[in-house]
């Protein structure tokens, strides 16, 4: 048994102003070998991948795998260039010996100016390959937009069951053993899809409370049930404005499409039947930092839900710095602010030494403007970290350079900013231990980020509290302009009516 192993991840938000080109892909590509050496033992899908071809004696061909950071629309040059490679190397993997499957690593929400739905685009050119028969599991984030077209080119979607995205690579291993069952064992996966009309709120998309608690077990019992290959829940990514946005529920039996459907249904009418608590109500700005200094002890942690880089905004937002200066917070860190020109001009000033320049806000007018501040350079490095967390454990991540700066407030109070120079979503401990900053010891650790930050400052904080920023990924709905969703849609068309048919 021979399968073949790539990916190609985007996350991709309408909303943002930052194409994304085939060179931000190609920064950490990976082709042959090459996956091997980045993704062997790390808790990835890739490594997943690896791990069950070892466990149930598959071998894996390594063909073509990239990603990049969440942002605005991919362009046609780079869906062609990254499908063409893809296709290459399952082509190259087909011509050195008889391949049996296809594990893919996608997202789901990935779309580009030539096609919205930019993982159906690619399924059909890697299916115009190998052939309508051979076996292809597809690995999605929960945050995928998923179409029936791609259900349907798919032999088994697999999505993660969890929000932060601790089990990519357990999901992988589940995608290797089901091709290991539908190859060896003779599984013939039939699948049913429904698409909710549910814009769900992206913070209340987290995994470890309601409303997606319920429907996590949910889906775990379903899954359970005889003949049921895989249960998949998607409540999508609210910041694409295309008519695919929308909850999906994925259910996948053996052989048995009445099985699969009745069982979508059930879950998807749970789901509807909730739809109010996918609604997120965070605190104003001023409300939270007031609430964050007099706490008796930290660390707070604020989240920053506007500019959450791993949604595809910009990361230069100030509007929490500024607000922290203004109420002279102390033992306070901002992580973190993407500025390259900041960090360049920390660098030529050096460590120890002080630099007035302008921080943030430079990428759009959303996040708020950019911020004349006077620094102490107290620390560069070249940004890289290893993850020691949950999410993507001993992954090698790169800010690029980074600065750690000093910015002193009103009334003798003290912020701590991580500059970088790429933009990054602070959702393991080290991305700040890694450059001298001790986010235990802070009274306030203010947090670039939707949810993922969760999985790794939840065990250290006292008090976690979602901050009503403005930006492009805060879920107000009705403040973001939508043209293109499909509608009616919930919440926007609130007294809408819908039902399972
Ligand atoms: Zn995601």
């Amino acid at each position: 048994m021979r399968i073949a192993i790539g990916g190609i991840l985007h996350e991709t938000s309408t909303f943002s102003n930052v194409q994304t080109t085939l060179a931000d892909f190609m920064r950490t590509s990976a082709e042959g070998q090459e996956i091997f050496q980045n993704f062997a033992n790390t808790k990835s899908a890739m490594g997943g991948y690896i791990d069950a071809a070892r466990d149930f004696q598959f071998e894996v061909v390594p063909t073509f795998h990239a990603s990049t950071a969440p942002a605005g629309l991919v362009t046609g040059e780079a869906l062609i260039g990254l499908t063409s490679q893809l296709v290459q190397g399952i082509k190259a993997a087909r011509q050195s010996g008889p391949l049996d499957g296809i594990l893919l690593d996608l997202h789901g929400a990935m779309i580009s100016e030539i096609d919205y739905d930019a993982e159906s685009y690619l399924l059909r050119a890697v299916r115009k390959a190998v052939g309508p028969e051979l076996p292809i599991i597809v690995e999605l984030d929960l945050h995928g937009n998923i179409t029936p077209e791609m259900v349907s080119l798919a032999t088994v979607c697999v999505a993660y069951d969890e929000y932060p995205h601790i089990d990519s690579y357990e999901r992988g291993y589940e995608s290797g053993l089901l091709m290991a069952k539908i190859v060896r064992g003779g599984a013939k996966p039939t699948a049913a899809i429904v698409n909710i009309p549910l814009l769900a709120g992206i913070q209340r998309e987290f995994t470890f409370a309601e409303p997606m608690l319920t429907v996590k077990h949910m889906a775990h019992d379903i899954e359970n049930e005889r003949g049921i290959l895989n249960v998949s829940y998607l409540p999508g990514f609210c910041f694409s404005d295309i008519p695919q946005t929308n909850f999906a529920v994925i259910v996948t039996s053996d052989n048995n499409q009445a099985q699969a459907q009745a069982a979508a249904n059930r879950l998807a009418s749970y789901i509807w039947d909730h739809r109010e608590d996918f609604v997120v109500r965070p605190m104003p700005i001023d409300a939270a930092i007031e609430h964050a200094m007099q706490a008796p002890q930290g660390p707070i942690v604020l989240a920053d839900i506007g500019d959450n880089p791993g949604a595809g905004t910009p990361a230069d937002g100030t509007v929490m710095l500024e607000a922290l200066l203004r109420h002279g917070a102390t033992r306070a860190v901002v992580a973190p602010i993407n500025d390259p020109e900041a960090v360049q001009l920390a660098i030529k000033a050096g460590e120890g030494n002080t630099v007035t320049l302008d921080l943030g806000g430079k990428t759009d007018r959303l996040h708020g403007e950019p911020l004349r501040v006077t620094a102490k350079v107290v620390r560069l490095t070249n940004g890289d970290f290893v993850h020691t967390g949950p999410m993507g454990t001993g992954v090698l991540s790169k800010m690029g350079p980074a600065a750690v700066l000093e910015i002193a407030g009103q009334n003798g109070g003290s912020v701590t900013v991580l500059a970088s120079t790429y933009r990054h979503q602070p959702l393991d401990l080290a991305m700040l231990q890694s450059q001298g900053i001790e986010p235990t010891e802070q009274q306030i650790v203010v947090v670039k980020s939707s949810v993922h930050y969760r999985a790794a400052f939840t065990p250290i904080a006292r008090e976690i509290i979602e901050v009503d920023t403005p930006g492009i990924s805060n879920p107000d709905f009705e403040r973001l302009s939508f043209q293109n969703l499909k509608r009616p849609i919930y919440p926007l068309d609130p007294d809408m009516v819908w039902s399972v048919s």
